[in-house]
């Protein structure tokens, strides 16, 4: 399972729900899980792995879990700033303010409804996720200036990539 970079359409559109849970849900979101491990990330949304669907994956180091259908019913009114950074934008790690709590109403892997009352660790991590699948990134939120800078630099190692590949292919 790859994860796709920043520049990668999937990331900017908008995730649609998730009808049934069934087996194969369950055995993306087990398969999102060891991914996101392999590259040491405490995060997973379907979008960073080309799917619009509505499932992230977390582990905050408490154990891992799976939210599906997630809905944001509340948050704090009080902000905190935390340093994040993404799989899908590697090597960039900026301060980011958002609510301390929230609260999130999801389905388990089996299907289960849950309600998660989150703070913390978990509580940004669950929001950085759930962005994901409303095509929001956490560099929207660290001024223009900032983004454009890091989205050019993307593009750049995009478009080497890219003529690298070519360099490649058979004429
Ligand atoms: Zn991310």
């Amino acid at each position: 399972m790859q994860i796709v970079k920043l520049g990668t359409e999937t990331l900017r559109e908008k995730s649609r729900p998730i009808q049934e849970v069934t087996e194969e849900i369950k055995a993306l979101a087990a398969e999102m899980l060891s991914t996101m491990y392999r590259e040491e990330g405490v995060g997973l949304a379907a979008p960073q792995i080309g799917k619009n669907i509505r499932m992230f994956v977390v582990d905050d180091g408490s154990g891992p879990r799976v939210f599906i259908n997630p809905q944001i019913t509340g948050m704090s009114r009080e902000l905190v700033e935390m340093e994040e950074g993404c799989l899908s934008i590697p090597g960039v790690y900026e301060k980011v303010v958002r609510p301390a709590e929230v609260r999130i109403q999801s389905q388990n892997e089996n299907g289960r409804r849950e309600i998660t009352e989150a703070t913390g660790f978990l509580a940004r991590i669950i929001q950085h996720e759930y962005d994901h699948l409303e095509g929001v990134l956490f560099i929207d939120k660290i001024g223009e200036t900032k983004k454009e800078r890091i989205e050019k630099k993307f593009q750049k190692k995009k478009e080497k990539e890219s003529s690298r590949n070519k360099k490649n292919s058979p004429a």
